[in-house]
């Protein structure tokens, strides 16, 4: 015999909890079944430690989707207000890091409690270490869960099991497998928010520079990040490398501008006037890292005296200064990708309460789905909001 609940939530990170806190709340009986031997692993590491568990500024241009106006409704019923109103009854202390970031003081772990003492309040049961052997479904009947842990049944089921990254933490394909066997289109996934890799000669160029970091505008089809760059042993990394990283796909030309927020022609003139006899090198490392500054005077641009470039040079230093292009080899992938982009089309799911579109009482909700974010809390918004909207449901 199966326990019966009204739901399942599979998956108890960020959007799964906020799911079940959400149905409990509204007198549903709930239970959680998280494989993991803790619950929220991704939120206790996420924003090194500290959560970066919003973004004030969301706004649905800021996820990415085979279909930008699924993440529409969602976002505008549950926002980050409605997140920060939380966080403040649990008295957990906060701040706005850079462009409407908001970080806990002390530590991720203070937002995953807040999830679980909620859960707890309404009346939600969590199982950890609780493996899903499979899952059934009489049509028009309950979905049975049969586990480590017995069997359960519910007539609801809320996929909430994430995406590919990061596998030493628990991500599994479970949520692509459920939703193909339900007869849901799954889009190609791919590793988004991770460092990209160079090869050959551009790595060899770079790679003694590990550790340098400067700021960038990194471009990439029609998209720009404006943030620090890191080069790392294998390629660049970095906010903007991040960011440009879910825009770019091997192949894609990516360029950066050196010296952004500058006009490249006008700061070389400039130098010219002003220093004449100075070399390239010299000038451009006062205002680069020096050491990237003389890498690039030795394989990108020709180095000699300011005042020995004449004008047609000087614009094709500017244009080189000002979209570097980056021959970037591939990226990282899972092992320490932030997100996943790609999953569950959208197509068969409906934006306002994430419920399928073919199988009535299946959700899926958080990064499951084809709905990813930019670097900066919105996928914890979106987790947020998906989970608040399918709470509301069921
Ligand atoms: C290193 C890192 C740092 C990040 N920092 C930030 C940040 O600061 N801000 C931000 O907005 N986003 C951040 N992200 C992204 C964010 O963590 C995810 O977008 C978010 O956690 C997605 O929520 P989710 O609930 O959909 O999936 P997850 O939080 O990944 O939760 C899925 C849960 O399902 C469980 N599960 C998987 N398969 C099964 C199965 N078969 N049976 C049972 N359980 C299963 C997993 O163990 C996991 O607990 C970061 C990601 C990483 C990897």
């Amino acid at each position: 015999m199966a326990e019966r609940f009204d739901a399942l939530v599979v998956g108890a990170g960020a959007a799964g909890l906020m799911c079940a806190l959400t149905a409990g709340r509204r007198g549903r009986r709930v239970l959680v079944i998280e494989h993991a031997n803790k619950v929220g692993k991704k939120i206790l590491m996420s924003g090194g430690g500290r959560c970066n568990f919003t973004n004030t500024g969301t706004t649905p241009a800021n996820y990415l989707s085979a279909n930008p106006h699924f993440c529409k409704s969602a976002l505008a019923r549950y926002t980050p207000w409605d997140f920060i109103a939380m966080v403040e009854r649990h008295r957990i202390a906060y701040h706005e890091k850079v462009l409407g970031q908001l970080f806990c003081d002390v530590s991720s772990k203070l937002i995953v409690k807040m999830l679980v003492d909620e859960c707890l309040a309404a009346g939600v049961r969590i199982e950890t270490d609780c493996s899903i052997e499979r899952i059934a479904h009489e049509d028009g009947g309950d979905f049975r869960a049969h586990t480590a842990r017995g069997a359960f049944a519910a007539p609801a089921l809320a996929v909430a099991s994430g995406g590919l990254s990061i596998p030493s933490m628990g991500a599994s394909g479970f949520g692509y497998e459920i939703a193909r066997r339900f007869g849901h289109d799954v889009l190609p996934t791919r590793a988004g928010l991770v460092p990209l890799t160079l090869s050959g000669k551009h790595q060899e160029r770079l790679a003694d520079l590990s550790g340098l970091s400067l700021p960038v505008t990194a471009s990439c089809n029609g998209r720009d990040f404006s943030n620090q760059m890191l080069i790392t042993h294998r390629g660049v990394s970095g906010p903007s490398i991040l960011q440009i990283s879910s825009y770019w796909q091997p192949g894609d030309d990516l360029r950066l501008d050196l010296l952004p927020g500058r006009d490249a022609l006008d700061w070389l003139q400039r130098q010219q006037r002003e220093r004449a006899a100075a070399e390239l090198k010299t000038a451009l490392g006062e205002t680069l890292p020096k050491r990237f500054a003389q890498r690039l005077c030795e394989h990108w641009l020709p180095n000699k005296p300011l005042k020995q470039y004449n004008l047609p040079e000087l614009k094709q230093l500017a244009a080189t200064l000002s979209a570097w292009p980056l021959v970037a080899s591939g990226t990282e992938g899972y092992r320490t990708a932030e997100v996943t982009l790609g999953g569950v089309d959208t197509d068969g799911v409906s934006s306002s309460t994430m419920q399928s579109k073919r199988v009535p009482g299946l959700y899926f909700i958080g990064e499951v789905l084809d709905v990813t974010g930019w670097l900066g809390g919105y996928n914890f918004q979106w987790a947020w909001a998906s989970g608040n909207a399918a709470g509301l449901a069921i």
